[in-house]
């Protein structure tokens, strides 16, 4: 099964190959690929450099046509990328299948996005001038992918670019990169010339920032990934002055107030903390329940919580599958194991991790000032905490360095606008568990990054305004 599975990527399959990928769920190995080095990369960004000359020549709708065609492809293959992203990332197949046509959406809407790049025309200073703006392409882009959206984190990223008339090179995760390499497969299949868009896997991932960040003809660095390594990527892109795009770590609030329904609350927990095992950006971090209905919602999570079934992505019926590998789960163990300690109470699940395997856990009792409250948990463990009144709310939902997504059920339409317009997030759903879609703009404050991905703003990220004077008339 897996041979076949893997056909989409067998061209890159080598028996001797550095990066080792592995399936999380069973520990088997899926294949070997090789790693490129500094040199290696090096050259294909000269490469993409050259080949992008061309491509911003291109009309806007020859490049949408190319972009559409690779946007069928991916829809073609659904089912084997899909069980790609399974075996290497561990999520749920059905999970997976709906990262597939979730990535997919973004290539189909920056086809039509790019057609609509458009300028400006501004009444002059002058009766002998005037003002307009085109925008351009930046130029050649490079782009870090994470393990945990492995074709939907690229797609977002590589569609603009090309759309905007950039070229891009793509070093996805060491866990996942089997997933980028079948895109960039398709993407060649369909048309879309081979050096504007290369997939770089690589062992040596730290270096590979380094020399996307200092490399002359590297005019973009667009990165998903932690806080952590986000920093390291902006202090080395000074050098340069490269433009960043940041989606990095989040701490998302839940809140449930009084009047909230609570019915759609627990389906909003469901699929804001549970999907993908907690290991998205977006994922409710904390949830903040109002006195009133403290014990009847956390009654009721736990109960659908119980309905959950761990295993392996692939099997039928799992509903939540491994982390991505043993030592994330120790970690998140362990984060459990300090709340417990200190008198937090466990309504479901427990501390104990199996392998990459944690189970899905619901903690009561816990305050603001608990590193599972403070750290992006990333994992299925949900905190509860207790609040008494909105300005609480509030206080303890913005008390964090993050700020990307934030969830909350009212029905009260005052309180709603309220809360929403103060809490210091660059994304809040209200009575919604999801919010991610490629029409709306992505993207966080403080230390959740800067840029947005999705909507004409994420094609705007790969694209300079130029100014030009008209006078003389
Ligand atoms: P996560 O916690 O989601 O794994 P990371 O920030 O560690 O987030 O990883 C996201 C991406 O960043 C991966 O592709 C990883 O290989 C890459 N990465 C990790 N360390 C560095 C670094 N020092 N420079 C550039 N990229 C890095």
């Amino acid at each position: 099964m897996t041979i076949e599975t893997l056909a989409l990527v067998s061209d890159y399959l080598r028996a001797d190959g550095a990066i080792v990928v592995e399936n999380p769920a069973t520990g088997a190995v899926l294949g070997r690929i090789a790693s490129h080095d500094a040199d290696a990369v090096s050259a294909i960004i000269d490469k993409a450099d050259a080949a992008r000359i061309a491509w911003a020549q291109h009309s806007a709708q020859a490049r949408s046509n190319l972009l559409r065609a690779w946007h069928g492809l991916i829809l073609a293959h659904a089912d084997d990328l899909a069980r790609i992203i399974t075996l290497e990332s561990g999520k749920p197949l059905a999970e997976a299948k709906g990262e597939v046509a979730y990535g997919a959406s973004y290539v189909e809407w920056f086809a039509e996005e790019g057609k609509r790049a458009y300028g400006e025309t501004i009444p002059g200073f002058s009766p002998r001038s005037r003002i307009l703006t085109i925008r351009q392409p930046i130029g050649t882009c490079a782009a870090i992918t994470p393990w945990n959206f492995p074709l939907a984190m690229i797609t977002r990223k590589v569609a603009p670019a090309l759309a905007a008339g950039c070229s891009i090179v793509v070093k996805p995760a060491e866990a996942t990169p089997l997933t980028a390499l079948a895109l960039e497969k398709l993407a060649h299949e369909a048309g879309i010339p081979a050096d504007l868009f290369r997939v770089t896997a690589t062992k040596s991932s730290s270096a590979i920032g380094a020399l996307f960040c200092t490399h002359p003809l590297v005019r973009k660095l667009s990165f998903t990934g932690s806080t952590r390594v986000g920093q390291i990527l902006m202090a080395q892109a000074a050098q340069q002055v490269t433009r960043l795009s940041l989606e990095l770590g989040g701490n998302a609030p839940f809140i449930v107030f009084d009047d909230a329904d609570l019915d759609a609350a627990v389906e909003g927990v469901l699929a804001s903390k549970y999907r993908n095992a907690g290991q998205t950006c977006v994922c409710a971090n904390r949830l903040l329940v109002q006195d009133g209905v403290h014990d009847a919602f956390v009654a009721r999570l736990v109960a659908r919580v119980g309905q959950l079934r761990m295993g392996d992505g692939m099997a039928d019926g799992t509903t939540l599958g491994p982390l991505i590998d043993a030592r994330e789960a120790a970690r998140v163990a362990a984060l459990v194991e300090d709340a417990r300690t200190a008198g937090c109470a466990i309504k479901i699940g427990g501390t104990g991790s199996d392998g990459a395997f944690h189970p899905a856990t619901i903690m009561t009792g816990v305050t603001q000032d608990m590193p599972i409250a403070q750290d992006e948990i990333f994992g299925p463990v949900a905190p509860v905490i207790r609040f008494t009144d909105e300005a609480d709310a509030i206080r303890i939902a913005n008390d964090t360095i993050y700020g990307l997504a934030a969830y909350l059920y009212s029905r009260d339409i005052g309180r709603v606008w309220r809360v929403m317009e103060a809490l210091e997030y660059g994304m809040v759903a209200v009575n919604e568990g999801i919010l991610s879609t490629e029409t709306a703009p992505f993207g966080g404050v403080k230390q959740s990054g800067m840029g947005r991905e999705g909507s004409s703003h994420g094609l705007a990220d790969y694209m300079e305004i130029k100014y030009a004077l008209m006078g003389g008339m």
